[in-house]
């Protein structure tokens, strides 16, 4: 389930777990340690794992030296294979507006040589984007798998692509946009069976495989998926 480095160790008593941002998991044990134990005792620790992942993620992207502010002449949005050419116009105001101009067109008006006004324009019609294109699709797939949420929301987390919570509202990343089609299926999916299981128990994966197959697949490329998201809208 997790990709992971090995390491016996003479003082070791019990096996350990380490999250590292330059090896990712790695499994410390006891010499004499039998490996077949391992993928079980993986299983009940992978919420922890998970999120110590995520967590090395979020903190490895924050540590990335700042690059000079460039506007991007374009934006992909594998998710809806969609690409957009993006036109700069300076004006006046204080802050930026991002409009669409045409098909695959978007122009940016305004300040635009300041990088937090057009980053917050580019953003928001990210976050726009996102609702008008991923929300419809979740409302299909809940319909389609007999899982019903009552809310959905868009946000910009920085550690996760989706979650749901006990009131059944999913909240999707607005970032999934960047990514493949098959991936965001999956996060939709993932969310929409903790309507079923609010878990990651064993009742919960055979739940996800049953309308997913691939998830093993796409869990792991999901992790790798944050090097996807441009900067501006990290
Ligand atoms: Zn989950």
């Amino acid at each position: 389930m997790f990709e992971y480095r090995l390491r016996e160790s003479k003082r070791a008593r019990h096996v350990r777990l380490r999250v590292t941002p330059q090896s990712g998991l790695e499994v410390v044990v006891p010499k004499g340690y039998n490996p077949a134990r391992l993928p079980a005792m993986l299983e009940q620790k992978q919420s922890w794992i998970r999120a110590a992942l995520e967590r090395t993620e979020a903190e490895r992207m924050r540590h990335e030296p700042e690059a000079v502010w460039k506007l991007p002449d374009e934006i992909k949005l594998p998710a809806l294979g969609q690409v957009w050419r993006v036109t700069a116009k300076e004006g006046g105001a204080s802050w930026a507006t991002v409009r669409e101009i045409g098909p695959g067109q978007l122009l940016i008006h305004g300040r635009i040589t300041d990088e937090h006004a057009s980053r917050a324009a580019l953003v928001r019609w990210l976050a726009r984007q996102a609702y008008a294109q991923l929300a419809p699709r979740l409302g299909e797939l809940s319909k389609q798998l007999g899982f019903a949420f009552r809310h959905v929301y868009i946000k910009r987390q920085r550690t996760r692509w989706g979650s749901c919570s006990h009131h059944k509202a999913i909240t999707l990343n607005a970032k999934l946009l960047f990514l493949a089609p098959e991936l965001v299926r999956y996060v939709m999916i993932h969310e929409l069976c903790h309507l079923v299981e609010m878990n990651h128990s064993q009742r919960f994966w055979s739940l996800v495989q049953k309308n997913h197959p691939d998830f093993h697949i796409h869990d792991r490329e999901l992790r790798k998926g944050w090097g996807s998201v441009p900067r501006w809208a990290c």
